[in-house]
């Protein structure tokens, strides 16, 4: 009999650098790709009572799992989906179909090394075992000049110890065949109805250009550097909050694995190859350091990211409540550039960089909330939600991070002067709220 192996996908929606693939197809085994819909994830709830994951992101996965699955099929497999426990269902299909094998790229935050440790003891008891790959991060961490527990803890002594002296190295390439027998049904890929969730309407600049899937992501990779060009001004107009084309847009087809992150890199020296390279083609790239530092952070201080003393394992403070931040989750302080931002991201899944830090301050400096809180908040809503990056700035921006000021304070109106002079972002939002759309989604 021929030897198989499952390759579970998780968070790598994508067949190009994808090592966990490019593994197993190596190995010249029939390859079993499956993707799990975890119900703990898509019917659950946050420690605060939010749905862990809101219609945007959902749609989101549904849209890249539907691609992964077209793309498998071009190259003569497919992608059985299931939903329920992964630990569970792999567990099965590897007993039933007799794999050797579950290739897997490693997850390294709470909940997702649960799943796989429990899926590594069952698999134990059949004797097969999971082979893990990597593949979130730009840098290797065996490249890296220092072990992980050494890890730079500011941001500024990492990127100085691997910019310019560390390579990337080049995405593993896309395989041209998968192969594949048919022994079970693939099965139906689910929609939001399925997960009980409200219908979205992709109907605001911010949203209305995001489909998951690998297919997506690298065309949105392509009309930022090459069709557009936006990338040669991205350092003046990263900091807007308003529109589509001021910063890249890629952060959800990156956390959701569609893109990665080595892909990005690759393309950008490309870019600069043809058009030459400035201090906004450098700033992407910056950018994408900042992703792998806070995985860093993850693996290095573990579970501490989720926990209220923060990386800096600080005493909480009987100040900050939960019900201090109940306005905020409201969009009902009554700073009008707070609100916005929150409206924003409720009804779009997505939030600029500087609107995620004005959030966030305003939540922990002025109201005097709970950082988990306004985590577990982005957490459910965000589109490109990531452990690391939501944990590690929540961390930074609540005082217990990586960062050497103690308060990062942003004063709303004058945030609000400088980064929507023309009031545009506000009024828009402002009047949004007014309608009668919005009372129906809220
Ligand atoms: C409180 C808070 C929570 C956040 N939560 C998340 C999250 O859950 N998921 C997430 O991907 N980003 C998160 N970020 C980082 C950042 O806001 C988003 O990555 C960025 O706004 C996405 O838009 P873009 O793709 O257009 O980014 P660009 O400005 O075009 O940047 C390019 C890429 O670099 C990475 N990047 C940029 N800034 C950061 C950063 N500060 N930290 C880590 N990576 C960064 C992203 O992958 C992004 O796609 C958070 C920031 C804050 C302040």
């Amino acid at each position: 009999m021929e030897n198989r192996a499952i390759v579970w996908f998780r968070n790598d929606l994508r067949i190009h650098d994808n090592e966990a693939l490019t593994e197993a197809i190596n190995k010249k085994v029939q390859i079993i790709p499956v993707y799990v819909f975890d119900e703990r994830v898509f019917k659950g709830k946050t420690s605060y009572g939010f749905d862990k994951i809101q219609s945007f992101r959902t749609q989101f996965i549904i849209e890249s799992v539907e691609d992964l699955r077209k793309n498998l099929r071009i190259r003569g497999a497919d992608l059985l989906v299931r939903m329920g426990k992964p630990e569970e269902i792999i567990f099965e299909l590897a007993k039933t179909l007799k794999t050797q094998w579950v290739y897997c790229n490693r997850e390294r935050t709470y909940e997702e090394v649960m799943v796989q440790d429990a899926l590594e003891h069952k698999l134990w008891t059949i004797g097969q075992e999971i082979r893990y790959t990597r593949g979130k991060m730009l840098y290797y961490t065996s490249d890296l000049p220092f072990p992980i527990t050494q890890t730079p803890e500011s941001f500024t002594a990492f990127r100085k110890e691997v910019e310019k002296i560390i390579p990337v190295r080049k995405p593993v390439p896309v395989p041209e065949t998968v192969p594949y027998m048919e022994m079970v049904d693939p099965g139906i890929i689910p929609d939001l109805d399925y997960f009980g969730k409200k219908n979205i309407v992709k109907n605001h600049i911010e949203n209305n250009n995001f489909c998951g899937g690998e297919s997506a992501g690298l065309a949105q990779l392509n009309y930022y550097l090459n069709e557009k060009q936006l990338v040669k001004n991205y350092f003046e107009t990263r900091n807007d909050l308003f529109g589509w084309e001021f910063s890249s847009k890629l952060s959800p087809w990156l956390a959701a694995g569609c893109l990665s992150p080595k892909k990005v890199f690759e393309e950008l020296k490309k870019f600069e190859i043809n058009n030459g390279e400035n201090k906004s083609t450098y700033w992407l790239y910056f950018e994408l350091l900042w992703r792998d530092f806070f995985r860093l952070m993850g693996k290095k201080h573990g579970n501490n990211i989720f926990k209220s003393g923060g990386i800096k394992n600080r005493k909480p403070s009987p100040f900050h409540k939960p019900e201090n931040g109940l306005d905020w989750v409201h969009a009902n302080t009554g700073e009008e550039i707070i609100d916005a931002c929150i409206l924003q991201l409720k009804e779009t899944g997505y939030s600029s960089n500087r609107a995620r830090q004005l959030m966030a301050s305003y939540l922990v400096n002025d109201l005097k909330g709970d950082w988990r809180m306004g985590a577990e908040f982005f957490e459910s809503y965000l589109i490109d939600y990531d452990p690391c990056s939501n944990y590690g700035n929540w961390n930074y921006l609540a005082g217990i991070g990586n960062d050497s000021r103690e308060e990062r304070c942003f004063n709303p109106k004058i945030q609000a002067q400088k980064y929507d002079p023309d009031g545009k972002f506000v009024s828009y939002w402002t009047v949004y709220k007014k309608t009668s759309v919005f009372a129906t989604l809220n």
